[in-house]
């Protein structure tokens, strides 16, 4: 963060965490930021959410924030998310998963830090909101999420029902057309595509 390391001189409430500070920067997160309805409304960053504004991974990569310190999904953690919804850390915690890499989805996340492990939020890019997610419910969707995978189904088609003819035959082949009935009465469901994501 080098060059941002010196402390602010604004006061005010950040934006971000609600939290009031005197040593704040009065600027915005990024030109293009349209995320104005998730956040607070605050002036100023404060010294501790800005730096991770200014760290793009947590933006570009699904993480999880706990008091140890924050763990992003990387090629050496890729089971990261889904470890974490099957078996939650200490709270509080924050956890995000991303779809695109791209948009500023985690800011929202500062007003939903997590304090159970058996009802928790997940930060995603693809809604307005967290994700209110239970670790009971987790469990129930991976032995549905394993058989797909055994059988080779393509996340996509798990988010959109969109099975082709040739799975359908096969399903009725081998006798899992009850799985696919499962997918689609998932699909459109928040929860359903944090775990299909977070599924690996
Ligand atoms: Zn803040």
């Amino acid at each position: 963060m080098g060059h941002d390391a010196q402390p602010g001189v604004d006061s005010g409430v950040c934006y971000v965490c609600g939290r009031h500070t005197d040593t704040g920067w009065e600027e915005s997160p990024s030109e293009n930021f349209t995320a104005w309805s998730q956040v607070y409304r605050g002036t100023v960053m404060c010294e501790w959410c800005r730096p991770i504004f200014k760290n793009r991974q947590f933006r570009q990569r699904s993480w999880v924030a706990c008091r140890t310190g924050v763990q992003f999904a990387d090629a050496e953690h890729r089971t990261l998310i889904w470890d974490t919804l099957c078996e939650p850390p200490e709270p509080p915690y924050c956890a995000y998963i991303t779809a695109g890499g791209q948009k500023q989805g985690w800011i929202v996340l500062g007003r939903y830090p997590s304090t159970s492990r058996e009802r928790f939020w997940v930060g995603t890019d693809w809604t307005d909101r967290p994700v209110l997610i239970e670790r009971a419910w987790v469990h129930e969707q991976a032995p549905l999420l394993d058989r797909m995978r055994e059988r080779k189904t393509p996340k996509q088609v798990l988010l959109d029902g969109q099975f082709s003819s040739g799975a359908w035959s096969k399903a009725m082949a081998e006798g899992w057309t009850d799985d696919i009935e499962a997918v689609l009465s998932r699909v459109g469901n928040p929860r359903w595509e944090v775990v299909v994501r977070a599924h690996s």
